[in-house]
């Protein structure tokens, strides 16, 4: 048991993965900012439906099809529920939340992105809340702007005023950075944006399964996770956008489902949310997130954010005390992500060692290169920290740490 009264022995054994070993070592699995390993309620579920009640969603009239749709349209209520969504076809199932951003980057600026307008993101986005926006950009003409953030990786907020214009269209910012772990303070984003009346997009990749997220009480207009990173399977991810702008925007994909009627001269367009999505979706990979979401509520977010934090300040203080660590990113409100370099060792190196020591971390840019160039950098080590680590983990990461300093430093 921690401080938090979080039954950790428990948890671990819901994640058969964590109980083998990695080079004859037992597996420290820090990689979760990545990619979270899967509890048996997802893995259970998703081989029942492969192999007791898998069938096209939405087109059969027979029973397992009937079963199979009434389990994704289950799945949607529950995101629904999870992030409190007005309606559940203001739920809009991808492939993940790259798939989700490219299609607002498509349909939004399709619908509303004139030559010369202005979209706002931050110096601290995973390429994938950059690039398609720049994609946009190039195809419309208009223009990306960035809020910077300072040395401690705290976004500057108060230059967002000054960044605003009549030309603004959009602001897209992550809910919490995957290299610095800052949580950004996006209520008061928001606010800001909507006095301007400009919409906001929450990037939540890595805050769905930190943090609690009320997307009325936010009254955040677009916000986008994946499922794997959340404890539940890859390929699947979520469009949560307010139905006044989802009924506005055009269908991203064209195909199967997403049409009312077809004709050679003319298509008309199926109602939400199928509008958006087009083909046969991964309706297994929904009902697996569906799963997900509620292994996390039966435990309870607030727990697990507790029991994280926990982990990620002992992290924090274990590694200073080390000596010569350097970690990036020291907002005062920062979740789960540890980055870090080791004075004298290339982080190439260092991820070697590791490795063969049974500790899974990334080196590199972790997909956000603007974040290092901050730093004059091309990247760092990363422990991202999840449920189920323990500061056991960390006592050990920070011995594999001594040994990689004894060795090259
Ligand atoms: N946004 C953030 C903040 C992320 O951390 C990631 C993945 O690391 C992504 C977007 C992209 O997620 P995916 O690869 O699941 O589409």
């Amino acid at each position: 048991m921690s401080m938090t009264g979080f039954n950790i022995e428990k948890i671990r054994a819901d994640f058969p993965v964590l109980a083998q070993k990695v080079h004859n070592k037992p597996l420290v699995y820090f990689d979760n900012g990545a990619t979270t390993q899967k509890p048996l309620a997802v893995i259970d579920v998703v081989n029942r439906y492969h192999s007791e009640l898998n069938s096209s969603i939405h087109r059969g009239v027979h029973f397992l099809s009937d079963q199979a749709t009434n389990a994704y349209e289950n799945a949607r209520r529950e995101v629904q529920h999870y992030i409190n969504a007005k309606e559940s076809h203001e739920i809009i199932f991808t492939s993940g939340t790259t798939g989700s951003i490219n299609m607002l980057a498509f349909s939004f600026g399709e619908r509303y992105i004139r030559p010369g307008d202005e979209i706002i993101i931050t110096e601290m986005e995973h390429h994938a809340n950059i690039v398609p926006w720049q994609m946009l950009c190039e195809r419309k003409g208009s223009k990306l702007k960035v809020i910077p953030f300072n040395d401690l990786g705290i976004l500057q907020i108060e230059k967002l005023s000054e960044l605003i214009t009549e030309k603004t269209k959009l602001i897209s910012v992550t809910h919490i950075s995957n290299t610095l772990g800052t949580i950004n303070p996006i209520r008061e984003i928001i606010n800001i944006a909507h006095r301007h009346n400009v919409p906001v997009m929450i990037d939540a990749a890595q805050s769905i399964q930190h943090a609690r997220i009320d997307v009325q009480e936010l009254d955040v207009d677009f916000l986008v996770f994946s499922g794997h990173k959340v404890y539940g399977p890859t390929g699947i991810g979520v469009v949560y956008g307010k139905e006044k702008y989802l009924e506005e925007l055009p269908p991203y994909q064209g195909g199967g489902d997403m049409v009312d009627e077809v004709t050679f001269e003319k298509t008309s367009y199926n109602v939400l949310p199928f509008k958006f999505e087009a083909g046969t979706t991964n309706y297994i990979g929904a009902i697996g997130l569906s799963a997900a979401l509620q292994y996390i509520e039966d435990i309870g977010i607030a727990k697990i954010a507790a029991y994280e934090t926990e982990v990620l300040n002992y992290g924090t203080q274990q590694m200073e005390e080390l000596g010569y660590i350097r970690i990036y990113g020291r907002s005062p409100q920062k979740a789960s992500i540890l980055c870090f370099g080791i004075e004298g060792v290339h982080m190439a190196d260092a991820g070697m060692i590791f490795d063969k020591l049974g500790v899974a971390v990334r080196i590199g840019s972790h997909c956000a290169q603007p974040v290092w160039q901050h730093f004059g950098m091309t990247g760092a080590l990363r422990a991202s920290i999840a449920l189920y680590n323990t500061k056991e983990e960390i006592d050990y990461l920070c011995k594999a740490i001594r040994q990689v300093k004894t060795m090259l430093g």
